[in-house]
């Protein structure tokens, strides 16, 4: 097997709340090859969330500690109000390991991202429709009917950056969506400029060029 150069391959994952990107995300777990990961965040813990596992929580300071001492690959606040980050030290993990890194992050972390690392595969998950997506908030049960038109108030506006991403997947079938995402992450493998090495190697065994 041969490891490119431009490893660690960067998976951006992108959606608005509700597009169901989470569970499209954790779809991807059983394939392997991938590292997950895991953001900083000054928002409090949901009761069902562990430590380190989906986030580490940490304060505004610390947030702001992180900030100066440039260890962010991107950060950014969302929705105007809680902090959100990735830590730089994944990429140096990932490479390490050998691993693509997956990042689950809103659209002005995928800018940041796209910006610093143009070879990242930015993928845009949308619900079919609006309907469909305030039916899907709604059977949550989690916000009340002005949070939830504040939520598709912002999955319009999030909507307008899908153009900023590479591929878009519409989850209207969680199984197709997932089998659709997976195929995004197994043909960025197959690129060609990413098995230049394997494929001169395989030349050889031809005689050369
Ligand atoms: P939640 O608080 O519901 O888990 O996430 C809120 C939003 O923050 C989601 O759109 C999620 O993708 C985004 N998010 C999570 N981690 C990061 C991160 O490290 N950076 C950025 N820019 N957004 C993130």
């Amino acid at each position: 097997m041969t490891f490119p150069a431009l490893l660690p391959r960067i998976i951006i994952v992108s959606g608005p709340s509700g597009s169901g990107k989470s569970t499209l995300v954790q779809k991807l777990r059983d394939l392997p090859g991938l590292m997950f990961s895991v953001s900083y965040t000054t928002r409090p813990r949901r009761g069902t969330e562990s430590p380190g596992k989906w986030y580490d929580f940490i304060t505004e300071t610390e947030f702001q500690q992180k900030i100066a001492r440039d260890e962010f690959l991107e950060y950014a606040q969302v929705f105007g109000k809680h902090w959100y980050g990735t830590p730089r030290k994944h990429v140096e993990e990932a490479r390490a390991q050998r691993l693509d890194l997956v990042l689950e992050i809103d659209v002005q972390g995928a800018r940041q991202v796209k910006a610093k690392l143009p070879e990242a595969i930015a993928i845009f998950i949308v619900p079919p429709s609006s309907e469909d997506l305030e039916r899907r908030l709604r059977e949550r049960g989690q916000d009340s009917d002005e949070a939830i038109a504040r939520r598709l108030e912002r999955a319009r506006q999030e909507m307008t950056r899908s153009c900023e991403y590479d591929f878009v997947v519409v989850n209207d079938d969680l199984e197709r969506a997932s089998s659709e995402v997976r195929a995004i992450v197994v043909a960025a493998r197959c690129r060609r400029r990413d098995n230049d090495e394997r494929l001169r190697r395989i030349l050889d065994t031809f005689g050369g060029s």
